[in-house]
């Protein structure tokens, strides 16, 4: 290439990664995948580094992420949050071991894992959070602070009341997406597109209220001026950051050689793949601060530190076949059936292909050599096709047009992507039904998903979601089948019972009405109060409600207006289900947690205490045990704080608990 020619892919490389770029940390919305970005970025640095005097100013590699001006303020870092330099290949870390090596011989380095989140910074003053900043252009970011205070695992007051600045990854468990995917599903909105740019996203909403529904967490790993603390090196600061009641990540590793950070990333690129966070790498530092400064800085990133990023996920194999499955809704989805592949650790045989316009639009052909990865870590999808090893004539794609269960004709709606099966007796869409109402964001019934549900009902043991509550009359044979052993049965028939006085909006989610998603469920449950107020509610009061618009209500009124789903309900509510009635819990700071007050309180009265801790989701407890999350100790507490601290349980005083409640009163 001649340099002129060089000259212009560099410019061009410029504008399409600051286009990525802003897609990615303004938008949360990436169109390319990281190995893709990554490659890009690769061959500008070597263009830059072969023309280094032609790099262009605006050039991505000599900035640290972007943000977009919004509502929220703009917070200035003392010290600049930095990027990391990353690193593919083992050779590259040697590379940086030797470059370590010129500065000195005396150095460790600890490995941890690279938490695929945010960056967040975290300030305390006196042992109190008051400030939470986002990582922003690194010397700027944005003040997040009422949203980080809705993250559980952040500790909202230190074990020490010191003023401390500590730096960590504001991420989204695997699971939680899951969940909150599965939801969205249901509600036609838009899915999240990965644990990062959801993490992202929810982080830097105006409205705390939407952080707090999507339930992210923390990890810290870094403090800043740990010498200030008497921390001298990594290791330390991780200890410190889990003394003061931080949440560090537990799979740090203090290692003394190159080698050794080796054997490390091997072992973990393994181990990373059965934990319910997305990992992008492995972070290398420097164990000991004082040799920072010596080994510097660049404008971007530290120099005594790196991320190995882990090989990308992605795999070719053959398109063996395409075959069907069927939505409670009605919704035909294609699959891919493939020759089996080992992506992100499991074996996987198949994906979806999502609808006839993906697999059309991408010319996907049965035979086809394809490109499968796991979105997320999690659904395996077919990413798009290797026309290049398209050998033979292989006939194109071609949509079924009738149901592959029920044998009725699939109806499609001008400007839908999905093909839809509208015989509401169609035994898939009856199977995915009974699976949607046992399912853990409906009715919640441990031991019974799809598995168990498929075999029962081939069996003949369910025919509807009523029959669930009739079980027990084959509880005989069911003791017979494969993997259901007396304690198992006895969990389920229990689970079953429990699930009759599920919260009402579960139940109404789980009937499964056309359009009517978790949300909407909350709703009627919140606004009509008893499953006999929603049955009878008409269009107009319906449609009064803001979540609900016009085509929502004549679904809801069609629904309850059907002889059949009246009888189903008449039959679940003979068979003892009796949904509770909605009871709102505010907010759930305190969700699972077991609070015991002891001695006097000074602004607060003992009941005032006792009612904030149930209203915020926990249980107010009298006494101090094992299960005691923590105590809250006024002047004058005697056994149950000496109890507290004998079994090494967080002790906090009124004022500590005040400050963690003041959001939420
Ligand atoms: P980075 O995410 O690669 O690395 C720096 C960050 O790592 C830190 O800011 C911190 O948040 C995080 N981190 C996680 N665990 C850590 C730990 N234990 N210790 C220290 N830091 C830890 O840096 P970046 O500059 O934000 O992003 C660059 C990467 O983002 C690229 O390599 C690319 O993969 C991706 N990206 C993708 C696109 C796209 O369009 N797909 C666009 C831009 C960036």
């Amino acid at each position: 290439m001649s340099r002129e020619q060089d000259i212009k892919r560099m410019e061009e490389l410029v504008k399409i990664l600051n286009q990525y770029n802003y897609e990615y940390y303004v938008l949360d919305n990436p169109t390319v995948d990281d190995v893709e970005y990554d490659s890009l970025t690769r061959e500008l640095k070597n263009l830059e580094q072969k023309y280094p005097s032609d790099i262009l100013p605006n050039t991505p590699t000599l900035k640290v992420g972007d943000y977009l001006k919004t509502d929220l303020e703009e917070i200035t870092h003392k010290v600049p949050m930095m990027s990391l330099q990353d690193v593919f290949s083992f050779d590259e870390l040697y590379e940086f071991d030797e470059r370590i090596k010129k500065v000195t011989n005396k150095y460790t380095y600890t490995c941890e894992l690279k938490i695929d989140g945010i960056a967040s910074s975290i300030h305390y003053t006196d042992g109190l959070l008051t400030l939470g900043a986002t990582r922003g252009k690194g010397t700027v970011g944005e003040n997040i602070t009422k949203n980080v205070l809705t993250i559980e695992s952040l500790p909202k007051v230190l074990k020490e009341h010191i003023s401390i600045e500590v730096r960590g990854e504001v991420f989204m468990k695997k699971s939680v997406l899951e969940y909150l995917n599965n939801i969205r599903k249901e509600n036609n909105e838009p899915l999240l597109a990965n644990v990062r740019n959801a993490a992202g996203g929810s982080l830097r909403q105006l409205d705390p209220s939407v952080t707090k529904e999507r339930r992210l967490d923390q990890f810290a790993y870094t403090i800043v001026n740990p010498e200030q603390y008497g921390i001298y090196s990594q290791i330390e600061a991780l200890n410190y950051l889990k003394h003061l009641g931080f949440n560090v990540n537990p799979n740090y590793r203090h290692c003394k050689t190159i080698n050794e950070v080796i054997e490390y990333i091997k072992e973990f690129d393994e181990k990373r793949k059965t934990l319910d966070y997305a990992t992008d790498g492995i972070v290398i530092k420097v164990n000991e601060f004082d040799l920072y400064d010596e080994i510097g800085y660049t404008v971007k990133v530290p120099k005594w530190a790196v991320a190995y990023k882990f090989p990308a996920e992605i795999v070719t194999t053959r398109l063996k076949d395409i075959i069907y499955t069927v939505g409670r809704t009605g919704i035909i989805t294609p699959n891919a059936v493939l020759d089996p592949v080992l992506i992100a650790g499991t074996t996987v045989a198949r994906a979806t292909l999502n609808n006839e316009d993906f697999i059309t639009s991408r010319d996907i052909r049965i035979g086809d050599m394809v490109r499968v990865r796991k979105a997320g870590e999690i659904i395996p999808e077919v990413v798009d096709v290797d026309l290049s090893r398209r050998t033979t004539n292989l006939p194109p794609f071609k949509m079924i047009d009738c149901c592959p269960v029920c044998g009725s004709r699939l109806l499609k709606g001008d400007n839908e992507a999905e093909h839809y099966c509208k015989n509401p007796d169609c035994g898939g869409r009856i199977l995915e039904g009974i699976i949607h109402f046992a399912s853990r964001v409906a009715m919640d019934i441990e031991g019974l998903g799809e598995k168990q549900i498929e075999l029962l009902y081939n069996l003949g043991y369910l025919k509807d979601i009523a029959d669930i509550y009739l079980l027990e009359n084959y509880k005989q044979e069911i003791l017979l089948l494969d993997r259901f052993g007396d304690k198992k049965v006895s969990n389920l028939f229990n689970a079953i019972n429990k699930s009759k006085t599920q919260d009402l909006d579960r139940f109404i989610f789980g009937l499964g009405i056309r359009l009517v998603g978790a949300k909407a469920s909350k709703s009627l449950a919140k606004t009509f109060k008893t499953l006999k107020g929603i049955c009878n509610a008409t269009y107009e009061e319906l449609i009064s409600i803001p979540d609900i618009g016009e085509v929502m209500a004549n679904s809801i009124v069609d629904y309850f207006n059907t002889k059949k789903n009246r009888d189903l309900i008449i039959k679940l509510l003979d068979l003892g289900v009796e949904p509770k009635e909605y009871n709102e819990v505010t907010y759930d700071l305190f969700l699972g947690k077991t609070i015991v007050l002891t001695g006097t309180l000074e602004k607060l009265s003992r009941d005032e205490g006792n009612a904030i801790i149930e209203k915020l989701g926990g249980k107010a407890a009298s006494s101090v045990s094992k299960k005691t999350s923590f105590v809250v100790a006024g002047p004058g507490a005697g056994s149950k704080l000496a109890k507290a601290q004998e079994l090494g349980i967080p002790v906090y005083n009124e004022d500590d608990f005040l400050e963690m409640i003041k959001d939420y009163l």
